[in-house]
Protein backbone atom coordinates (compact mmCIF):
# COMPACT_ATOMS: atom_id res chain seq x y z
CA UNK A 1 0.00 0.00 0.00
CA UNK A 2 3.19 2.33 0.14
CA UNK A 3 2.99 2.85 -3.66
CA UNK A 4 -0.57 3.89 -3.12
CA UNK A 5 -0.28 6.51 -0.92
CA UNK A 6 3.18 8.43 -2.12
CA UNK A 7 0.70 8.31 -5.65
CA UNK A 8 -2.28 10.12 -3.47
CA UNK A 9 0.57 12.48 -1.95
CA UNK A 10 0.89 13.64 -5.54
CA UNK A 11 -0.18 17.36 -5.88
CA UNK A 12 -3.69 17.08 -7.24
CA UNK A 13 -4.91 19.34 -9.97
CA UNK A 14 -8.47 21.15 -9.30
CA UNK A 15 -11.17 19.24 -10.93
CA UNK A 16 -14.38 19.62 -12.13
CA UNK A 17 -16.79 16.17 -12.36
CA UNK A 18 -19.81 16.69 -15.00
CA UNK A 19 -22.57 14.05 -14.32
CA UNK A 20 -23.23 13.59 -18.00
CA UNK A 21 -26.17 10.52 -17.24
CA UNK A 22 -27.32 8.70 -14.07
CA UNK A 23 -29.13 6.35 -15.63
CA UNK A 24 -29.26 2.70 -15.61
CA UNK A 25 -29.01 0.81 -19.30
CA UNK A 26 -32.86 1.67 -20.56
CA UNK A 27 -32.60 5.21 -19.63
CA UNK A 28 -34.96 7.28 -17.61
CA UNK A 29 -38.00 7.54 -18.66
CA UNK A 30 -37.85 4.16 -20.38
CA UNK A 31 -39.35 4.00 -23.62
CA UNK A 32 -42.98 2.97 -23.60
CA UNK A 33 -43.24 3.18 -19.68
CA UNK A 34 -45.98 5.19 -18.21
CA UNK A 35 -44.96 4.95 -14.68
CA UNK A 36 -45.13 7.70 -12.08
CA UNK A 37 -41.31 8.24 -12.62
CA UNK A 38 -41.11 8.46 -16.41
CA UNK A 39 -43.79 10.91 -16.27
CA UNK A 40 -42.48 12.59 -13.73
CA UNK A 41 -42.50 16.38 -15.16
CA UNK A 42 -39.00 17.17 -12.94
CA UNK A 43 -35.61 17.27 -14.51
CA UNK A 44 -34.09 15.08 -12.11
CA UNK A 45 -36.26 12.26 -13.19
CA UNK A 46 -34.70 12.05 -16.54
CA UNK A 47 -31.63 10.30 -16.58
CA UNK A 48 -29.49 9.34 -19.49
CA UNK A 49 -27.24 6.19 -19.77
CA UNK A 50 -24.62 6.78 -16.67
CA UNK A 51 -21.57 8.97 -17.48
CA UNK A 52 -19.23 11.27 -15.93
CA UNK A 53 -16.98 13.93 -17.70
CA UNK A 54 -13.98 14.68 -15.97
CA UNK A 55 -11.91 18.15 -16.38
CA UNK A 56 -8.55 20.10 -14.89
CA UNK A 57 -8.11 23.44 -16.17
CA UNK A 58 -5.99 21.60 -19.62
CA UNK A 59 -7.26 17.55 -19.56
CA UNK A 60 -11.04 16.49 -20.16
CA UNK A 61 -11.57 12.42 -19.65
CA UNK A 62 -15.21 10.44 -20.30
CA UNK A 63 -15.78 7.80 -18.51
CA UNK A 64 -18.20 5.34 -20.95
CA UNK A 65 -19.84 6.38 -23.74
CA UNK A 66 -22.91 5.03 -23.80
CA UNK A 67 -25.57 5.47 -26.25
CA UNK A 68 -26.30 8.58 -25.62
CA UNK A 69 -22.78 9.95 -25.93
CA UNK A 70 -23.35 11.76 -28.81
CA UNK A 71 -25.90 14.16 -26.64
CA UNK A 72 -24.37 14.11 -23.89
CA UNK A 73 -21.07 15.85 -25.65
CA UNK A 74 -23.72 18.63 -27.36
CA UNK A 75 -25.08 19.18 -23.80
CA UNK A 76 -22.48 19.50 -21.70
CA UNK A 77 -20.98 21.65 -24.58
CA UNK A 78 -17.27 19.79 -24.85
CA UNK A 79 -15.05 20.98 -27.27
CA UNK A 80 -12.11 19.02 -26.79
CA UNK A 81 -12.00 15.44 -25.63
CA UNK A 82 -8.18 14.19 -24.47
CA UNK A 83 -9.25 10.46 -24.05
CA UNK A 84 -12.24 7.75 -22.92
CA UNK A 85 -11.93 5.70 -19.96
CA UNK A 86 -13.85 2.48 -19.69
CA UNK A 87 -15.51 0.97 -16.79
CA UNK A 88 -16.49 -2.54 -18.74
CA UNK A 89 -17.78 -3.41 -21.72
CA UNK A 90 -21.59 -3.21 -21.43
CA UNK A 91 -23.64 -1.97 -23.95
CA UNK A 92 -24.85 0.88 -22.12
CA UNK A 93 -20.97 1.97 -21.44
CA UNK A 94 -20.14 1.71 -25.13
CA UNK A 95 -22.50 1.99 -27.72
CA UNK A 96 -21.39 5.44 -28.29
CA UNK A 97 -18.21 5.20 -29.34
CA UNK A 98 -18.57 5.64 -32.74
CA UNK A 99 -19.53 9.43 -32.37
CA UNK A 100 -15.56 10.03 -31.30
CA UNK A 101 -15.79 10.74 -34.83
CA UNK A 102 -16.67 14.55 -34.23
CA UNK A 103 -13.27 14.99 -32.15
CA UNK A 104 -10.99 12.92 -34.83
CA UNK A 105 -12.09 15.54 -37.43
CA UNK A 106 -11.55 18.38 -35.10
CA UNK A 107 -8.09 17.04 -33.80
CA UNK A 108 -6.86 15.16 -37.03
CA UNK A 109 -5.95 13.21 -33.70
CA UNK A 110 -6.89 9.54 -33.14
CA UNK A 111 -9.41 9.27 -30.04
CA UNK A 112 -6.61 7.57 -26.89
CA UNK A 113 -9.05 4.96 -25.59
CA UNK A 114 -8.06 3.57 -21.73
CA UNK A 115 -9.89 -0.09 -20.98
CA UNK A 116 -8.69 -3.40 -19.79
CA UNK A 117 -8.37 -6.58 -22.29
CA UNK A 118 -12.03 -7.68 -21.53
CA UNK A 119 -13.32 -4.04 -22.52
CA UNK A 120 -11.10 -4.03 -25.79
CA UNK A 121 -12.45 -7.29 -26.84
CA UNK A 122 -16.13 -6.05 -27.37
CA UNK A 123 -14.80 -2.88 -29.01
CA UNK A 124 -13.44 -4.30 -31.70
CA UNK A 125 -16.29 -6.94 -31.90
CA UNK A 126 -18.64 -4.36 -31.90
CA UNK A 127 -16.62 -1.54 -34.27
CA UNK A 128 -14.80 -3.67 -36.57
CA UNK A 129 -14.56 -1.32 -39.13
CA UNK A 130 -12.20 1.20 -36.68
CA UNK A 131 -10.11 -1.56 -37.22
CA UNK A 132 -9.82 -2.94 -40.26
CA UNK A 133 -6.81 -2.83 -42.36
CA UNK A 134 -8.07 -0.82 -45.19
CA UNK A 135 -10.35 1.87 -43.34
CA UNK A 136 -13.42 3.26 -45.27
CA UNK A 137 -12.74 6.94 -45.30
CA UNK A 138 -14.59 8.31 -41.80
CA UNK A 139 -14.59 5.67 -39.84
CA UNK A 140 -13.62 6.30 -35.92
CA UNK A 141 -9.68 6.72 -35.27
CA UNK A 142 -8.99 5.25 -31.76
CA UNK A 143 -6.02 4.86 -30.40
CA UNK A 144 -6.54 1.47 -27.58
CA UNK A 145 -4.58 1.82 -24.19
CA UNK A 146 -4.57 -1.43 -22.02
CA UNK A 147 -5.55 -0.47 -18.27
CA UNK A 148 -5.58 -2.59 -15.30
CA UNK A 149 -5.28 -1.85 -11.86
CA UNK A 150 -1.89 -0.26 -12.41
CA UNK A 151 -2.31 4.04 -11.88
CA UNK A 152 -1.33 5.81 -14.76
CA UNK A 153 -1.94 10.04 -16.35
CA UNK A 154 -3.97 11.58 -18.84
CA UNK A 155 -2.69 14.88 -19.05
CA UNK A 156 -2.27 16.48 -15.51
CA UNK A 157 -4.56 14.12 -14.18
CA UNK A 158 -3.68 10.79 -12.45
CA UNK A 159 -6.20 7.56 -12.37
CA UNK A 160 -6.35 5.13 -10.15
CA UNK A 161 -8.19 2.46 -11.52
CA UNK A 162 -9.62 -0.83 -9.02
CA UNK A 163 -11.36 -3.75 -9.07
CA UNK A 164 -15.07 -3.57 -8.47
CA UNK A 165 -17.85 -6.79 -9.20
CA UNK A 166 -20.26 -7.10 -11.59
CA UNK A 167 -21.69 -10.59 -10.61
CA UNK A 168 -18.93 -12.26 -12.19
CA UNK A 169 -17.79 -9.50 -14.64
CA UNK A 170 -14.32 -7.29 -13.13
CA UNK A 171 -15.30 -4.02 -13.40
CA UNK A 172 -12.76 -0.64 -13.36
CA UNK A 173 -13.77 1.88 -10.99
CA UNK A 174 -11.60 4.87 -10.65
CA UNK A 175 -10.30 6.89 -7.85
CA UNK A 176 -8.88 10.55 -8.82
CA UNK A 177 -7.50 12.35 -5.66
CA UNK A 178 -10.33 12.99 -3.46
CA UNK A 179 -13.04 11.76 -5.84
CA UNK A 180 -13.86 8.22 -6.42
CA UNK A 181 -16.37 6.84 -9.30
CA UNK A 182 -17.74 3.50 -9.46
CA UNK A 183 -20.46 2.22 -11.50
CA UNK A 184 -22.34 -1.43 -11.90
CA UNK A 185 -20.88 -3.04 -9.11
CA UNK A 186 -22.62 -5.21 -6.28
CA UNK A 187 -19.57 -6.54 -4.48
CA UNK A 188 -16.60 -5.07 -3.37
CA UNK A 189 -13.54 -7.03 -2.25
CA UNK A 190 -11.83 -5.34 0.82
CA UNK A 191 -8.35 -4.76 -1.16
CA UNK A 192 -10.48 -2.17 -3.26
CA UNK A 193 -12.11 -1.48 -0.21
CA UNK A 194 -9.13 0.44 1.10
CA UNK A 195 -8.29 2.31 -2.38
CA UNK A 196 -12.09 3.84 -1.63
CA UNK A 197 -11.26 4.64 1.75
CA UNK A 198 -10.80 8.73 2.43
CA UNK A 199 -12.69 9.37 -0.51
CA UNK A 200 -14.12 12.61 0.27
CA UNK A 201 -16.69 12.06 -2.52
CA UNK A 202 -17.84 8.69 -3.83
CA UNK A 203 -20.21 8.20 -6.89
CA UNK A 204 -21.71 4.71 -6.48
CA UNK A 205 -24.31 2.64 -8.67
CA UNK A 206 -28.05 1.93 -6.59
CA UNK A 207 -30.13 0.58 -9.40
CA UNK A 208 -33.65 0.08 -7.16
CA UNK A 209 -34.70 -0.72 -3.82
CA UNK A 210 -35.25 -4.69 -4.69
CA UNK A 211 -32.91 -6.80 -4.71
CA UNK A 212 -30.73 -7.22 -8.25
CA UNK A 213 -28.16 -10.34 -9.42
CA UNK A 214 -25.42 -7.78 -10.48
CA UNK A 215 -26.15 -4.10 -9.17
CA UNK A 216 -26.29 -2.88 -5.88
CA UNK A 217 -29.96 -2.04 -4.91
CA UNK A 218 -30.36 0.96 -2.26
CA UNK A 219 -29.50 -0.43 0.64
CA UNK A 220 -26.60 -1.97 -0.16
CA UNK A 221 -24.92 0.86 -1.27
CA UNK A 222 -26.07 3.38 1.47
CA UNK A 223 -24.84 0.24 3.72
CA UNK A 224 -21.31 0.39 1.68
CA UNK A 225 -21.30 4.18 2.16
CA UNK A 226 -21.89 3.80 5.32
CA UNK A 227 -19.15 1.02 6.60
CA UNK A 228 -16.56 3.32 4.52
CA UNK A 229 -17.60 6.71 6.50
CA UNK A 230 -17.81 8.29 2.91
CA UNK A 231 -18.75 12.10 3.88
CA UNK A 232 -21.17 13.11 0.06
CA UNK A 233 -21.80 10.18 -2.06
CA UNK A 234 -24.04 10.51 -5.24
CA UNK A 235 -26.10 7.37 -6.44
CA UNK A 236 -26.21 6.56 -9.85
CA UNK A 237 -26.94 4.23 -12.68
CA UNK A 238 -30.49 4.30 -11.36
CA UNK A 239 -33.77 2.92 -12.61
CA UNK A 240 -37.17 4.42 -13.40
CA UNK A 241 -37.40 1.30 -10.20
CA UNK A 242 -35.70 3.58 -7.66
CA UNK A 243 -39.09 6.18 -7.30
CA UNK A 244 -39.06 10.20 -8.25
CA UNK A 245 -35.54 11.91 -7.45
CA UNK A 246 -37.06 14.13 -4.66
CA UNK A 247 -38.96 10.94 -2.76
CA UNK A 248 -36.05 8.68 -2.42
CA UNK A 249 -33.77 11.98 -1.71
CA UNK A 250 -35.65 12.72 1.01
CA UNK A 251 -35.03 9.56 2.68
CA UNK A 252 -31.91 9.34 2.62
CA UNK A 253 -29.52 10.24 5.49
CA UNK A 254 -27.24 13.58 5.32
CA UNK A 255 -24.03 12.91 2.76
CA UNK A 256 -26.15 9.98 0.54
CA UNK A 257 -28.25 11.82 -1.87
CA UNK A 258 -29.38 10.91 -5.76
CA UNK A 259 -26.88 11.95 -8.44
CA UNK A 260 -28.56 14.14 -11.22
CA UNK A 261 -27.75 14.42 -15.28
CA UNK A 262 -25.75 17.78 -15.06
CA UNK A 263 -24.76 18.14 -11.76
CA UNK A 264 -21.46 19.46 -11.60
CA UNK A 265 -19.09 19.26 -8.22
CA UNK A 266 -15.65 21.04 -8.15
CA UNK A 267 -12.56 19.97 -5.73
ZN1 LIG B 1 -24.54 -0.25 -16.90
ZN1 LIG C 1 -41.12 3.92 -15.85
ZN1 LIG D 1 -22.96 -3.33 -16.72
Amino acid sequence: MKGYSLFLNVSYPSLKITFLGTGTSSGVPMIACGCEVCTSPNPRDKRLRSSILVESATTTIVIDTGPDFRCQMLRANVKKLDAIIYTHPHKDHVAGLDDVRAFNFFTQQPMEVYANEITQEVIIREFPYAFADTKYPGVPEINLNTIDTEPFTIGDIPVRPFLVWHMKMPVLGFRFGKFTYITDANRIDEMAKEMIKGSEVLVLNALRKEPHISHYNLSEAVALVKEMRIPQTYLTHISHQLGKHDDINAELSPGIELGYDELVIKF
